[in-house]
């Protein structure tokens, strides 16, 4: 028997079982479907280093009544889930008060403080090439005035360190020649890096992972088994069971379920997003293009041109509204690059797995003994994944944390 094993083969959980590995711990990585399939597969694959501020925040009210009438919106609740989202809701508002905001900054800022080094550092030992791109973004508003209303964000980023360079006119229309930049006003994000294919980087980890000795079981967990508050047994869908000794939560947005079987509820919610790959796109980036007016993001990636984003409030197993992936298309083309060639492209729907303070939950199972959670990450779980890994590990090897992990604790106020 493996002494830890850990459930969720996406970028979180894979990134742990790494780090328990590289504690000398024997590790067994449990996935049901394809490593990183899940919401690491079509992210805006991004290492968002400053992408710190929550989407609520002051000022959030006022939108609300459009977010729930406007299916097309950059934030849209599914018409009929309003009831069962209402309590998740009301946190996520209660969190866009400017004193929990900042808090909530600082909590984010302390993770991704440690993401270049920590990516680094796996990135090297399994030897993956060609998987980083930019090492900068470009943040684009229709007009300044945008951007000076959005000060309160760009503050908190800069209270973090997160410091950006202006740029308008002829600076910024040099910068992207395939950006239509025309009135636009734009800033550089410092020290951001942007991944060719984040699920790839995922796969390549865990492929190392197994090089090393690491044990991968395809396999999904149906229920946990506990005695005395120790979960004791695995039972899986296929029917058979295994006796566990340590436990890592890492399953994304379906923790949920698993969570239950020990005792815990943390107000965990699927927060989806849609993707669309333009291959042959004729857009030319040199570097990832955040449009701010929009909420949407343009990556280069392997397979093409990604626009990715928005943010539907909907059942984890609800049906795709691709239509949410088109409106992007469009409004990149009409807004961005007047000269891309085609509009469509591979779809893809993920769901952020997502807390109400936007914080992830890191750290040990309440009242539980020898589990652990890394769930939650929200907007940022690919940026945290190595930091989160190393966090993990190090509580189970039982060592002080690099980061003070009270602000992540699963039994913290949720506001
Ligand atoms: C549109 C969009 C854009 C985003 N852009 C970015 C970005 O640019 N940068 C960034 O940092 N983050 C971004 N994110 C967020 C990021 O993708 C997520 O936070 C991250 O992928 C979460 O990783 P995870 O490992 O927790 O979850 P997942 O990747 O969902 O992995 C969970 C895994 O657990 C497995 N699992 C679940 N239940 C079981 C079970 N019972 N038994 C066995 N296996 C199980 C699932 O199959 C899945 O593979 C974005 C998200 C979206 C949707």
């Amino acid at each position: 028997m493996s002494e830890v094993t850990v459930i969720g083969g996406g970028i979180i959980g894979v990134c742990s079982a790494l780090a328990l590995q590289r504690e000398g711990i024997a590790t067994t990585l449990i996935e049901r479907g394809s490593i990183g399939g899940e919401a690491t597969f079509g992210n805006c694959a991004l290492m968002a280093l400053s992408e710190i501020v929550p989407l609520a925040k002051p000022g959030v009210m006022k939108k609300l009544p459009g977010w729930i009438l406007n299916p097309e919106g950059p934030l849209a609740i599914r018409p009929g889930h309003l009831p069962a989202a209402l309590p998740w809701l009301l946190r996520f508002l209660r969190n866009a008060r400017p004193h929990r905001v900042a808090q909530i900054c600082r909590g984010l800022g302390a993770l991704t403080a440690h993401a270049q080094e920590d990516f680094d550092e796996v990135i090297e030992a399994a030897r993956i090439e060609n998987i980083w791109a930019e090492n900068e973004v470009l943040y684009l508003y229709d007009k300044k005035e945008q951007y000076l209303a959005d000060q309160f964000s760009w503050q908190l980023r800069a209270n973090e360190g997160y410091h950006v360079t202006e740029l308008e006119g002829s600076a910024l229309a040099n910068l992207e020649p395939d950006v239509d930049s025309d009135g636009k006003f734009g800033l550089i994000a410092h020290g951001w890096r942007s991944f060719t294919d984040p699920q790839r980087l995922t796969y390549e980890l865990a492929q190392h992972f197994t090089e090393l000795g690491g044990e991968i079981l395809s396999a999904e967990v149906n229920r946990i088994e506990s005695t005395l508050s120790k979960p004791r047994r695995l039972h899986f869908a296929d029917g058979s069971q295994r006796d566990v000794d340590k436990l890592v939560i890492a399953a994304g947005c379906w923790a949920g379920r698993l969570l239950k079987d020990i005792g815990i509820r943390i107000p965990l919610a699927p927060l989806h997003g849609y993707h669309t790959d333009i291959a042959d796109s004729g857009v030319s980036l040199s570097r990832p293009v955040l449009y701010a007016s929009g909420g949407f993001v343009n990556t280069p990636v392997e397979s093409g041109l990604r626009i990715a984003g928005t943010v539907e409030i909907a059942p984890l197993d609800a049906k795709p509204n691709f239509r949410r992936a088109e409106v992007l298309v469009e409004k990149a083309r009409r807004k961005l690059f007047p000269g891309l060639k085609h509009t469509h492209g591979s779809q893809w729907i993920g769901a952020r797995p997502f807390m109400p303070d936007t914080l992830p939950v890191i750290g040990p199972a309440p009242d539980v003994e020898d589990t652990w959670l890394a769930v939650g990450h929200g907007q940022l779980g690919v940026t945290m994944g190595p930091t989160t890994g190393k966090l993990v590990s190090a509580m189970i090897a039982g060592r002080s944390p690099a980061v003070d992990i009270a602000p992540y604790r699963a039994d913290r106020s949720y506001v």
